[in-house]
């Protein structure tokens, strides 16, 4: 409902051509694109709640298009932040980024931008490429799918959820989903793992079936087009972690990360990447642990303020709900985020 009316509101801003408007004010200086998987979708599901996490890579491709052919610069992280050290705008840029390190990120995205010759960022969380990650959101995905009910003790408390049709399916996903990211880690765990147990679930053979290997992020690593940046090692989200715990999650995949590649990552990205996982404190300890830069998935574009505020940037979810060129002109333009955010250029706190 609420992706529905969010889809609605854009069309309005774009076939009112009210975006226009915002432009010359809101367009800010660069744009930081997020994206997670890239691969085509086998079956036309109704069902598919993680469908933000996914583009084709044909959306991929007409995006590159639609950004060069509108002027911008592609443009990799060090660059962006040298340009916002130094304020030099002479050029709107974007930088695109991947997060997580997804086996299709390699097969289907790294064609795309060698086939442009355009840097790219790939932010590792080093569980995944390990196989030690559990990606509990697609996994509740596929057993919310498969069932008709869904039975589950979420806090103590013994639920069957029916599943049964779309919206049922969607309601009961989005119980257990959010139950779930409320918990400490540890009882967040034992939930899922009471889950997969019951629906005969193997998390590591999903982890290692959708991770690619150390070898080909080497390889994208040494075709002078990724930057790889790091992601933590278990995926926590860290506004849940003490202090230590964050320096150790960020500290120790960077380590893993310039053991194996032979280059430290200078660049990070924050699990999640929302309120709940990232704030001023997070902040603070990602820009002391010496990174260059880390980024959010709060929304916006990037504004010349932001040179203040180098470890909140925000990004623009290059997002499965909105695989249309459409979307990208309006993204471009600033307007959905000038409203989101309520006419602020900076969400920093
Ligand atoms: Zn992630």
């Amino acid at each position: 409902m609420k992706a529905k009316l969010m889809r609605l509101g854009l069309d309005a801003l774009y076939y009112t051509k009210a975006y226009q408007l915002f432009t010359p004010r809101w367009c800010g200086v660069g744009v930081i694109f997020t994206l997670h998987h890239v691969r085509s979708v086998s079956t036309p599901d109704p069902f598919r709640p993680n469908s933000i996490l996914e583009i084709t890579p044909e959306f991929l491709d007409a995006t590159l298009q639609h950004v060069l052919k509108a002027g911008y610069e592609v443009v990799d992280l060090d660059e962006m932040q040298r340009r916002l050290a130094e304020q030099d705008f002479r050029q709107k840029f974007v930088c695109f980024t991947l997060d997580d390190g997804y086996l299709d990120n390699y097969l289907n995205a790294f064609p795309v931008f060698k086939k442009y010759d355009v840097p790219f960022t790939v932010y590792v969380n080093t569980g995944l490429l390990n196989g030690t990650a559990v990606l509990w959101w697609w996994l509740l995905e596929h057993i919310v799918r498969n069932h008709n009910e869904i039975s589950i003790v979420l806090n103590d408390c013994k639920l069957n959820l029916p599943a049964k049709s779309t919206s049922q399916k969607y309601q009961s996903y989005n119980t257990i989903y959010w139950s779930l990211r409320k918990m400490s880690h540890k009882q967040q765990y034992a939930t899922i793992q009471q889950l997969f147990d019951k629906y005969g679930v193997d998390w590591r053979a999903f982890c290692r079936s959708s991770a690619m290997s150390w070898e080909m992020l080497k390889e994208m690593a040494e075709s002078g087009l990724a930057t790889i940046g790091a992601h933590t090692v278990n995926h926590f989200a860290l506004g849940k972690l003490s202090d230590d715990e964050v320096c150790k999650e960020a500290g120790m995949s960077r380590e893993i990360i310039s053991e194996r590649l032979g280059e430290v990552p200078k660049h990070f990205s924050y699990p999640y990447g929302d309120r709940l996982s990232a704030a001023i404190r997070e902040f603070n300890i990602i820009r002391e642990l010496g990174f260059a830069t880390a980024t959010t998935t709060r929304k916006g574009v990037l504004f010349p303020q932001h040179a203040r505020h180098l470890h909140a940037l925000p990004r623009v979810s290059l997002n499965g709900g909105y695989q249309m060129q459409r979307y990208i002109t309006l993204f471009l333009s600033g307007a959905p985020f000038a409203l989101w955010q309520r006419f602020r250029t900076l969400d920093v706190s």
